[in-house]
């Protein structure tokens, strides 16, 4: 293995880049802004995509797809929302090239082949699911309407970062459609508490779920919920978000439905959506100075086998032995890799499946043949021990489940250890910069202040927690009254 990656505590943003690449989970490409997902790293957005395509099911929805392009006319068609993406949209106007007169072999757009219309690829879909929602809903009876699409979407990002923020980026849109605004909330909610729970329960990451500020919406949206965790440098990262659209989509594609009381109403909107940052946010919240550190439910490969053998005869004895194991664990639903490769040393493998985040690697040697053992090593506290090889089958379902909550306890200590209470702009500032993580404190609720304490420290408010208690206080820095403390963090 090449030498070690670069430590943590001395350059996060370094290691986190290089081991991603080195993990094998993504690259940059030839398109600036834009990612190559490799197979390791695409394994791991296929089990997420999984498990939330499973938990949108239970709730209710169905997959759809719809076009990538937007019209121009269509996208504009809801303001706010238009306004809000508009800087970051990249937009095709021509349908041809031809061959460059002035210079063999070139490509150039053929000016004869310019767009009527311009078409934008799709920095969300709002505009061109709600103009066809007009076709499908007429009355109540074609209400609600839940609809999730698994997409790619392009978003003209400047400063960019593999998997956290990218220009094209892969996720899924939630869509919905319901018949009162109190329908409408409560689809936001419900699709907030799946993405904490997706969060928490696979990512093993523990979230703040709580509110935007009016600043921090979605372009189009009444209210914006977020899904916020805090990252081993204690920066913030929006994991994901859900949207009450209220009627601004059903009013600009002028989607009504005929109530069951004979009048004609427009309809309630959400959307919701997490994407490939999610990526990020695993790799940021649990990863160490070896590797990744994968939470098992989302482990690709969940237990390597290393044989460690002298000899043909030897490496067939361990081989009998561990695909009657690997047919075991398989039958429970455990991926299980065995690792025969004869041209490269345990030691190199050892360093290798440490460095892609195996929760549990078993090796298993000329004594433990004897002995009727193996040693077992998990990832995420890299204790040894030694086991009877007959224990493995029962004893590794086990260690699976308590490396997945010792990673989520260990990132729930963090965040604990790493959210401070403050009461001056002073400490604020201090805490900032002495021990970065979440601060909670009062805010008079103004954009004014909220504007101005990003300028003066690149902190922002990250969300108001919808379980934040109600707490008499007085802004830090402009003194007027506050009725809650809310979350700030300096974030991705
Ligand atoms: P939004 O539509 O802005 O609410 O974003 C939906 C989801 O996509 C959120 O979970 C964001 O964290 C995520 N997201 C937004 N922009 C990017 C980006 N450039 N790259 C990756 N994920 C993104």
């Amino acid at each position: 293995m090449s030498k070690g990656l670069p430590k943590r505590s001395e350059d996060y943003s370094l290691w986190y880049n290089e081991l991603v690449k080195r993990a094998g989970l993504a690259e940059n490409s030839a398109v600036r802004g834009c990612m190559v997902i490799k197979p390791y790293g695409y394994a791991i957005w296929e089990k997420m995509q999984r498990v939330l395509d499973d938990m949108f099911k239970a709730t209710g929805h169905s997959n759809a797809y719809f076009p990538l392009f937007v019209p121009k006319s269509l996208f504009e068609a809801e303001e706010q929302n238009a306004e809000g993406f508009a800087k970051e949209c990249a937009v095709v106007t021509h349908y041809r090239l031809q061959t460059d007169p002035d210079k063999p072999g070139k490509l150039r757009v053929d000016p004869n082949a310019k767009l009527e219309e311009e078409l934008i690829v799709r920095p969300t879909s709002e505009a061109i699911i709600w103009s066809t929602y007009k076709g499908w809903i007429q009355s109540y009876r074609d209400l609600p309407l839940l609809i999730n699409q698994w997409a790619n979407v392009v978003r003209w990002e400047m400063r960019t970062r593999l998997f956290l923020r990218t220009a094209e980026f892969l996720w899924q849109e939630g869509h919905t459609a319901h018949a009162t605004a109190q329908e409408a909330i409560a689809e936001t909610e419900q699709m907030l508490h799946v993405y904490a729970d997706f969060a928490e329960n696979f990512l093993a990451l523990p979230v703040v779920r709580g509110k935007k500020t009016p600043n921090e919406r979605f372009a189009g949206a009444l209210d914006t919920y977020c899904i916020e965790g805090l990252m081993q440098d204690g920066k913030a990262l929006q994991a994901g978000t859900s949207h009450f659209l209220g009627q601004n989509f059903a009013q600009a594609f002028d989607v009504k439905f005929a109530t069951k009381e004979g009048g004609l109403e427009h309809v309630w909107g959400t959307s919701w959506g997490v994407s490939t940052r999610l990526m990020g946010a695993l790799v940021m919240a649990h990863s160490d100075d070896e590797g990744l550190v994968l939470p098992p439910k989302l482990a690709p490969i969940q237990v390597v086998i290393v044989p460690i053998y002298k000899g043909e005869e030897q490496l067939a004895q361990i081989s009998e032995k561990v695909l009657g194991l690997k047919k075991q664990l398989e039958a429970k639903a455990i991926s299980v890799k065995f690792d025969d490769r004869d041209t490269e040393r345990p030691g190199f493998k050892f360093a290798e499946w440490e460095l892609k985040g195996v929760p549990v690697r078993i090796a298993i040697g000329g004594r433990d043949l004897e002995n009727g053992t193996a040693e077992v090593a998990r990832r995420d506290t890299k204790e040894k021990s030694s086991q009877q090889f007959d224990d493995l089958v029962n004893l590794i379902p086990a260690l699976l489940d308590e490396i997945q909550a010792n990673i989520f306890q260990r990132a729930l200590d963090f965040r604990e250890a790493n959210t401070t209470k403050v009461d001056s702009y002073d400490e604020f500032k201090r805490i900032l910069d002495e021990k970065p993580g979440f601060v909670l404190a009062h805010w008079d609720g103004t954009s004014e202040t909220e504007e101005r304490i990003k300028e003066e420290t690149k902190a922002t408010i990250r969300c108001i927690a919808l379980d934040t208690p109600a707490e008499e206080g007085v802004d830090m820095v402009t003194g007027k009254p506050s009725s809650r403390r809310v979350y700030f963090a300096r974030a991705y």
